[in-house]
């Protein structure tokens, strides 16, 4: 009578044992192997809480990535906009810089936007002194 009881506890195991090797997430398998279930009535309540435990700490661990991603994502925009500020600080001061070459003078007429190599009024006195010259 004493090899009666044997059967029915080895193919218990047996089957604690593939429902463990069944579970699909490794950590899970190895902390129920760890807890050491005598049967599967042990071994069914500690995959589930476990299985729980795990999806929850995935969909925090989820939820922080996505967090981290989005800070990521705004500090990536945030340095787009600095840059973008920047090259507009760039492009508010360059016309500053533009506005010094007209405000050169011409030495001849005394008018500014333009030198007295490029002046109107130099060139047609000059086209008259010539003209004058070949008058007289
Ligand atoms: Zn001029």
């Amino acid at each position: 009578m004493a090899f009666s009881t044997a059967p029915v506890e080895l193919k218990e195991t047996l089957a604690t044992d593939q429902f463990i090797t069944a579970l699909t997430e490794s950590d899970i398998r190895i902390r129920i192997k760890q807890a050491h279930p005598k049967d599967l009535n042990e071994a069914i309540p500690l995959a589930v809480e476990l299985d729980a435990n795990n999806k929850a700490e995935k969909q925090s661990a989820v939820r922080i990535a996505s967090k981290e991603q989005t800070l990521d994502q705004f500090r990536d925009l945030l340095s787009d906009l600095s840059k973008k500020v920047d090259s507009l600080q760039k492009k508010q001061y360059t016309p500053k810089r533009e506005n010094k070459p007209q405000q050169r003078t011409c030495y001849y007429c005394k008018k500014p936007g333009h030198f007295k190599r490029n002046c109107i009024k130099y060139k047609r006195d000059k086209e008259r002194n010539k003209e004058r010259q070949h008058g007289s």
